[in-house]
């Protein structure tokens, strides 16, 4: 299961630099899989959309692996001072399905 962050993320961007997939975007920004740029409308490669915010740091789906492989725990959430990276319902995902992810992004680019 990919992660997302609510509404209550205060920008402090401790998130960001943790993740080891470059999953996590500041609000506003684009955001980058396999050498390719997405923004404000664009789906992820999967089909995802919804997850882009102007407003709030988030998460791409596509590229969130729950850190599998990297750690024992999703480190945005293990940092985030008010707890907002949470499992994302829309995202679920297999222990499986997160390593096939792994691979994807490892011959992709993250
Ligand atoms: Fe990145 Fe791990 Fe957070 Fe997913 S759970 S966004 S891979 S730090
Ligand atoms: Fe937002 Fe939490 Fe990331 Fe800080 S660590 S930018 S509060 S999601």
């Amino acid at each position: 299961m990919a992660l997302m962050i609510t509404d209550e993320c205060i920008n402090c961007g401790a998130c960001e630099p943790e993740c080891p997939n470059n999953a996590i975007y500041e609000g506003g920004a684009d955001w980058e899989l396999g050498g390719k740029t997405y923004g404000e409308g664009d789906p992820a490669p999967s089909g995802a959309t919804g997850f882009w915010s102007a407003d709030f740091f988030y998460i791409v789906p596509d590229k969130c692996t729950e850190c599998e492989t990297f750690h024992d725990e999703p480190q945005c959430a293990a940092v985030c001072p008010v707890d907002c990276c949470v499992p994302d319902p829309n995202h679920e995902e297999t222990k499986e399905q997160l390593q096939e992810k792994v691979k994807y992004l490892d011959e992709l680019g993250r």
